[in-house]
């Protein structure tokens, strides 16, 4: 009835030694040391979890089961790999934590990353997306998208994809992204096997509604358009691309700004490829879903995760055939917000994507 046996379970963390690859080369015995029976750091623990037990009622903790977080995590590491090598199918969801290792960062503080926008009134990425801002001051919009396509496209898939993709090629798999930079495709991954949700900075469309659909440019439209360097604008401004049917001003389309404008034609085929593949996956089949660097700022794909492994566990509950391998095992691989509902195959990593395929590729 605890606060504590609600939540499952508490980590207490100590501080450790950490160097190499971060936590997952913590030094084992020291921390076994820290945490063995008769230590001051383990009394220390103890006495915490008696006073938690004080003030919080009957926890369900067991002292003799202090596990350090580098054991935790290895055990882990283990587990998730072993089910991402021997899962029939394998899903993919990958957010922006999946291209931090290729040269993509966060976009961190806007109004420190874009004083020349917020003094134009836009305050955030949804607003410099949206159909007014492509409409209302379009030479402000199309130079802060121009330095986008050019960053996003000069860096180059980095070592994870292609391990992602020699671990999964062999067998079906299906990538769903949120990320506008199109390094899957980039990293070789089949178009067929992908739907990138929120479309591509190299999407454009016309703003005036049902003018023709979506086109895919290549990175010579971005380049070709003349910007002023320190004010981030289209420069002379009546240089902005215009629609060759009805003269109106283009917008990326991307359904950052949710604003009735977006036309969502390569998002629905995206969509469709997604439905098509869950048809294709034999009933039986052991998934594997890796859910990539997906913050909880747009959670859709945390969401699509949740669904598909709370739909196949029901599935594979009724079947009359037992397995000792799981339906599904659902890992969530994040710095940050990385708690999931308990379940014995949903694998919290606290990790960085790159730490986490890394020791991936040393186990495997
Ligand atoms: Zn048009």
């Amino acid at each position: 009835g605890s606060w504590a046996d609600q939540a499952g379970g508490v980590f207490l963390t100590v501080p450790a030694r950490v160097s190499g690859m971060g936590v997952v080369e913590a030094d084992e015995e020291a921390l076994a040391r820290l945490c063995a029976p008769g230590s001051a750091a383990r009394d220390a623990l103890c006495n915490g979890l008696k006073e938690v037990r004080e003030e919080y009622g009957g926890c369900n903790v067991d002292e003799t089961n202090l596990l350090p977080m580098g054991t935790v995590l290895s055990q882990r590491l283990e587990k998730g790999l072993r089910s991402l090598l021997k899962a029939d199918a394998v899903i993919i969801l990958a957010g922006a934590g999946m291209s931090v290792s290729s040269g993509i960062p966060d976009l961190g503080d806007f109004a420190t990353q874009f004083p020349e926008l917020v003094q134009r009134g836009r305050k955030n990425i949804f607003q410099c997306s949206s159909h007014e801002h492509f409409t209302s001051d379009p030479a402000s919009a199309w130079g802060f998208f121009q330095e986008r396509a050019l960053g996003y496209w000069g860096a180059e898939p980095s070592a994870d994809y292609c391990w992602l993709l020699k671990v999964v090629d062999s067998r079906p798999y299906f990538v769903v992204t949120s990320n506008l930079d199109g390094m899957f495709t980039r990293a070789g991954f089949a178009p067929d096997r992908l739907a990138e949700i929120h479309g591509t900075l190299l999407d454009v469309q016309c703003c005036s509604p049902n003018c023709g659909g979506v086109r895919r440019e290549t990175l010579n439209f971005f380049e070709d358009l003349p910007i002023c360097p320190n004010r981030r604008v289209v420069t002379p401004a009546e240089r902005v691309p215009t629609c060759s049917r009805c003269g109106s001003p283009e917008r990326i389309a991307t359904e950052l700004a949710v604003d009735g404008y977006f036309q969502d034609d390569h998002v629905l085929e995206g969509r469709r490829r997604w439905e098509h593949f869950q048809h294709t996956v034999p009933e039986g089949a052991k998934l594997c879903i890796l859910e990539l660097g997906c913050g909880i700022q747009m959670p859709k794909l945390r969401f699509l995760g949740e669904s598909v492994s709370n739909i196949h566990r029901l599935r594979a509950a009724h079947s009359t055939a037992p397995d000792e391998m799981a339906p599904v095992t659902y890992m969530r691989i994040n710095t940050h917000h990385y708690d999931m509902i308990n379940h014995p195959d949903n694998i919290p990593l606290p990790l960085p994507v790159s730490e986490v395929f890394q020791a991936w590729s040393c186990l495997s």
